[in-house]
């Protein structure tokens, strides 16, 4: 299509927080100058879409939800100059690129975060998508891939580089969210040394994208805590040294002690509990560094021992792995062609046209990672 053109795309609708997606047929466009249309491969469903799906986060209705595509460019805005029709890209959040935090390589933490991922229209008020004339709202996180095309912009899409053969297009979405998240908080966060020990609290696919990227790391002991068996041992397959059921040790830190000596020198939760919060900080020695990442709600008190802190320990809070995706996603898509980082263990595709049982496999937890893939 030309950019100055409508387009029309097949979408997963949603009329109301907690209502079901509907399959309807939509208008995209036309571009603005700094957009690009992309045809769909795959997008993965992430935990920010259900619970957004179910009304935790306020978005104007008629809303399309996804952030985690991938695909293929079909057409790009007028001054669109570094991604061309053709290009494979992987869409990550939205990030203005130019406020301070962006400039100075933390797009995770930028002044219009909210406006550019949350707010379901472009800055300037417009929407990407249309049903008969009346705007639905898009741009969640800069593109609403629950979709067969998507309206991404250059700020948020990156260029799979050229590599070796059989890389899985539709299934790469993942990396630019949840995957992201894990490994950028152990890569740019913690930044552990080899033979430093971490523990992961909670096996999903931010948990176990963190387990990934401490065993790139040398992390040892390597530990991860979840109460589900077939996640345990995944995380064994990919990297773990010790995992721990937290339902059957009778004391969580003395099975950890046990394990790490006198502490860890890093934990990840992605969790967000207060127990879970509290035992990531019990855990780590002195000094150690623990990174919070779960996101139960948008306000969420815990209480926590600020004596056990006083003693060098640091809780630190995460978004997106506080990652430049540029950088990061082809780093892990190297490693993934290295055969280091294999995430395409957690990933199981369904339909889309089954996209609400997908969403319901996240929520159970019955699959790490659904990936929604298009004919
Ligand atoms: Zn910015
Ligand atoms: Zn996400």
């Amino acid at each position: 299509m030309s950019a100055r053109r409508t387009a029309t795309a097949s979408v997963a609708l949603q009329h109301a927080p907690g209502g079901p997606f509907c399959l309807e047929t939509v208008e995209l466009g036309p571009l603005a100058a700094d957009e690009i249309l992309v045809r769909t491969a795959g997008v993965g469903v992430c935990h920010t879409d259900w619970t957004a799906a179910a009304g935790t986060v306020p978005l104007p209705t008629p809303f399309v939800l996804g952030h985690e595509g991938a695909g293929t460019v079909t057409a790009v805005g007028a001054q669109v100059s570094t991604l061309a029709v053709g290009d494979q890209v992987v869409l990550s959040f939205d990030a203005c690129r130019s406020c301070p935090q962006c400039t100075a390589g933390h797009p995770a933490y930028c002044v219009l975060s909210a406006a550019l991922n949350y707010t379901g229209t472009r800055p300037d008020g417009t929407t990407t998508i249309s049903l008969k004339g009346r705007p639905v709202h898009g741009s969640w996180f800069g593109q609403s891939s629950f979709a067969t095309h998507a309206v991404a912009s250059v700020r948020n899409a990156v260029k799979v580089p050229p590599g070796p053969d059989g890389l899985p297009l539709d299934i790469l979405g993942p990396l630019g969210c949840g995957l992201l998240t894990g490994a950028g908080t152990v890569f740019r966060v913690l930044r552990p040394s080899p033979g430093q020990s971490i523990v992961v609290f909670g096996l999903g696919t931010v948990g176990l994208s963190a387990v990934m990227a401490a065993a790139v790391a040398g992390c040892d002991p390597l530990v991860g805590v979840d109460p589900n068996p077939v996640r345990r041992h995944l995380a064994e397959a990919l990297g773990c040294t010790h995992t721990l059921d937290p339902a059957a040790s009778e004391d969580i830190g003395w099975s950890l002690a046990e394990i790490t000596g006198l502490g860890a020198d890093f934990t990840v939760d992605t969790v967000g509990s207060g127990t879970v919060v509290r035992q990531a900080l019990e855990a780590l020695r002195t000094p150690g560094s623990c990174a919070t990442l779960g996101l139960q709600s948008l306000e969420n008190d815990i209480t926590i021992d600020q004596g056990h802190l006083l003693m060098g320990r640091t809780l630190t809070g995460v978004i997106e792995g506080d990652a430049e995706p540029r950088v990061l996603i082809p780093h892990l898509i190297e490693l993934w062609h290295q055969g280091r980082f294999p995430f395409d263990r957690l990933v199981e595709r369904f339909p889309f046209q089954r996209v609400e049982d997908a969403v319901d496999a996240a929520r159970s937890g019955k699959v790490v990672k659904p990936v929604l893939v298009f004919d």
